[in-house]
């Protein structure tokens, strides 16, 4: 099973947004891209909503029956490791091996030796192709690289042949994870990191390293645009070379996770790409749940209602709700607006707050991050939300539709 060259991750917390989601993927066809739908869902977030995997499948296979969609989708066992990996086998087609938590650790002496003995002849001036100096190689660096991150190769091996086990060969697709850290991977790292997959035999097709600057849930791109750009391009020459030489899947691509909402360097992401003709893969999940509060709150009346309860809720749980997610939020908690204040605002005012626009005075970006990370809330709620979603089912799915369009496939594939 090959992906697609282009494809996005579509999650979907609530599982009432398939249709909407596709409808935007269609769009796109009809403008010329083929883009492959991915529906992702994490461990973290099916604990959080209540569901499992098994949800996801039958929320893809039934919108892409009804609006008849005969090109690829694809359901991803999200950040997913050896302790929760069985939950997901049977549904998921689509496998993110998460082994962030193992960078850093060191693997056995035997492994280090054989790696750098392996990859000594790297030693010197490394060049790849289309990058204009070579970079040099030491063997500290290398023994370096390899203490960092081979144990995570190694563990993403054993995760992947646990799946391809149960699931066969070459029956789904595999992206290995090292997005939840701090310290991004350098291109070099990248260069190493691959050979170390390929060492493990996992026929990865994406790869989704962490860059520099921040992707904060939902908002846009915190950092140097210039220097994600230059890193983002040597990254991309990285893979072109390092399939070749490793014998790795020809078309493994980078996946940019926390990527919804990243507008600054969707042009810099367009641009590269086409340049190279290189293919990508782009996580937007949460993003579409904060669509579903945009189309509550427009509805105005009991949507409108319920959008600022949730609102309320989630400033009272501030804390409780931002810690699984305090490396990937950054709130100003004084400038939230109380909810007293926030009780009194019209539809309006709600949606131009919350919606992400940037070009629109009174868009909040504290309130958006609480919001995205307030979903605990919704699923708490459970049948009145979900019952208000059916409700206000046409305005919010055209929120999720054209944020999906307008907002994200536009930007990265067709401007
Ligand atoms: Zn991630």
């Amino acid at each position: 099973m090959e992906i697609q060259k282009y494809s996005i991750g579509t999650g979907d917390r609530f599982g009432l947004q398939g249709k909407a989601q596709l409808e935007a993927i269609k769009k796109a066809a009809q403008h010329g891209v083929d883009l492959t739908i991915v529906w992702n869902k994490s461990h973290r977030e099916h604990t959080i909503v209540g569901t499992g995997q098994q949800e996801v499948r039958e929320e893809a296979d039934s919108a892409v029956k009804e609006l008849n969609w005969s090109r690829q989708y694809l359901v991803d066992a999200d950040h997913i490791g050896m302790d929760n990996v069985e939950s997901f086998l049977k549904s998921s087609d689509f496998f993110t091996i998460d082994v962030a938590d193992f960078i850093g650790k060191r693997a056995d002496d035997q492994s280090l030796e054989r790696f750098i003995d392996h990859y000594s002849s790297y030693i010197g001036e490394l060049s790849i192709q289309g990058m204009e100096q070579p970079t040099i190689v030491d063997a500290e660096l290398l023994s370096a690289i390899a203490e960092k991150y081979l144990l995570a190769t190694i563990e993403a091996g054993k995760i992947y042949h646990h799946i391809a086990q149960q699931k066969g060969d070459g029956a789904f697709v595999t992206e290995v994870s090292m997005d939840e850290t701090i310290e991004p991977q350098t291109p070099v790292e990248l260069f190493f990191i691959l050979a170390a997959l390929a060492d493990a035999k996992i026929p990865v097709q994406t790869i989704a390293p962490k860059f520099s600057g921040r992707f904060n849930k939902g908002v846009d791109y915190i950092g140097n645009v210039e220097q994600f750009s230059q890193e983002f391009e040597e990254d991309l020459l990285v893979i072109n070379h390092a399939v070749n030489l490793f014998n790795l899947p020809q078309n493994l691509k980078l996946s940019v996770h926390s990527g919804s909402d990243k507008f600054s360097i969707y042009p810099h992401i367009n641009r590269l790409i086409q340049k190279y003709g290189a293919g990508i893969h782009i996580k937007t999940a949460g993003t579409t749940w904060l669509e579903e509060l945009i189309g509550l709150a427009e509805a105005g009346g009991d949507g409108l209602d319920l959008a600022k309860r949730i609102y309320q809720a989630a400033y009272e749980r501030y804390d409780e709700l931002c810690s699984p997610y305090q490396s990937v939020i950054d709130i100003d908690r004084q400038a939230l607006p109380e909810p007293s204040e926030v009780q009194g605002w019209t539809s309006q005012q709600y949606v131009s707050a919350l919606r992400h626009d940037l070009s629109c005075p009174d868009y909040d970006v504290n309130l958006r991050q609480l919001l995205h990370v307030g979903y605990k809330v919704a699923a708490e709620m459970g049948d009145e939300y979900l019952n208000a979603l059916k409700k206000h089912e046409r305005i919010v799915a055209r929120n999720v539709s054209e944020n999906l369009f307008k907002r994200h496939i536009n930007p990265l594939f067709l401007s």
